[in-house]
């Protein structure tokens, strides 16, 4: 079945006793046993709760996995993950990648004793170089936040198997419709759901999907055990955004290309990133995912024109986050990678020429307007 209609279809004939087309939101957070010994596959809801059941199943679906987990953000998510590692395991890491993982392994996670090497994914020997006795695991996110590097998904997976290391990817900006990384050779998918899965900037969540049984062993024990679980309600209003999906990637893909094309045009932008751009990310793009997905970063000519661009700006938000119909724009720098050490923001590119978009689905030409209105009065100040 196509990925369209299982997106649509989410939570469909699941509730049979009733029929419900939208399946219905379980508050109970305990359940009544038949007899000793016996359950009705729910006991309490942090272990399972009947509507998270419905969105993990469908999660495990579209990305072609054993097993999905449903969490409370996106954090929690890779915080669960991360407990499939001990005290003395290193990983590697995608060098520029979203602030937050960033902020979790080297403040939160270094404490546990796990160590992480950055490296930038598009160069196996890299990776090689990169790797000590004690490596256990890889954490690529593809495109990378905020540059849309592309790694090779089967080729550094492949590594990672041939080495035993655990592959793990965030499929945040490019979710199951464009990218299924388990099929790809991934070991482990996880996702902020807050982004373009729930789509409506309105609700916190993040999945796990599990490419073997006995990683949904160890998943589902980690998750009961630190209860990172989504509430019933907010797996409702996620599964309420991802019926939409498919209509909205292919929105903001279309409104992505027509901005990054006017952004590569325009005289006061020095830089654009966005995978059709860079031939050799293309290239690895169009084989190993279905488009290019909907966020895009640029550097303008001078940093004295970011302040005046963002307060022109009428229609597009000066805002945190990604992934919902509105479109928004960041300072990475002083925003979602202000964790990150000056040292390795200049090392990936981040710098204080940067701007990240989160495009939208309005209408193209209206978007333009904005970025074309502010640009301008921007270089005017400059
Ligand atoms: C936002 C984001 C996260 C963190 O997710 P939350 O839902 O905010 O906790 C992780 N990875 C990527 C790529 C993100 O964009």
């Amino acid at each position: 079945m196509h990925k369209e209609t299982q997106l649509v279809q989410i939570g469909k004939n699941k509730d049979r006793g009733t029929g419900a087309i939208s399946y219905p939101v379980y508050h109970s957070t305990a359940y009544q046993h038949p007899g000793l010994g016996e359950s009705t596959g729910f006991d309490y809801s942090r272990t399972a709760n009947p509507t998270r059941t419905v969105l993990e199943e469908a999660i495990a679906r579209l990305e072609e996995g054993d097993a999905g987990f449903a969490c409370c953000s996106g954090m929690a998510a890779i915080q669960t993950v991360m407990g499939l590692f001990s005290r003395g395991d290193h990983l590697i890491v995608s060098l520029d990648l979203y602030g937050g993982t960033y902020r979790l392994f080297e403040e939160v996670l270094t404490r546990y004793g796990l160590s992480f090497s950055y490296a930038d994914l598009r160069d196996p020997e890299a990776v090689e170089r990169a790797a000590t006795s004690r490596t256990r695991g890889i954490f690529i996110e593809s495109p990378t936040n905020p540059l849309m590097r592309v790694t090779d998904l089967a080729v550094i997976c492949g590594m990672a198997r041939k080495h035993g290391w655990l592959s793990i990817v965030d499929n945040t900006f490019m979710t199951p419709f464009f990218q299924q990384p388990l099929a790809l050779g991934a070991d482990v998918v996880v996702h902020s759901a807050t982004k373009y899965l729930g789509g409506h900037n309105d609700v916190l969540a993040g999945l796990i999907v599990t490419g073997t049984r006995d990683l949904s062993e160890r998943v589902a024990d980690l998750h009961n055990a630190v209860g990172t679980v989504l509430g019933p309600q907010d797996s409702w209003l996620l599964m309420r955004g991802m019926k939409t999906l498919a209509l909205r990637m292919e929105k903001h893909q279309k409104n992505a290309l027509a901005l990054a094309r006017f952004l590569d045009d325009h005289p006061g932008v020095e830089a654009v990133f966005y995978p059709t751009l860079s031939p050799k990310d293309r290239e690895v793009q169009d084989r190993q995912a279905y488009g290019y997905g909907g966020m895009l970063s640029f550097r303008v000519k001078d940093a004295e024109m970011v302040a005046p661009f963002l307060s022109s700006l009428r229609l597009i938000s000066f805002a945190e986050s990604l992934g919902g119909v509105e479109t928004l724009v960041t300072y990475p720098v002083t925003q979602t990678h202000a964790d990150i050490p000056e040292s390795i923001r200049k090392r990936v590119g981040v710098c204080d020429r940067l701007l990240r978009v989160s495009v939208g689905i309005e209408h193209a030409d209206d978007l333009i307007e904005d970025l074309s209105r502010a640009l301008d009065r921007a270089r005017v100040t400059v």
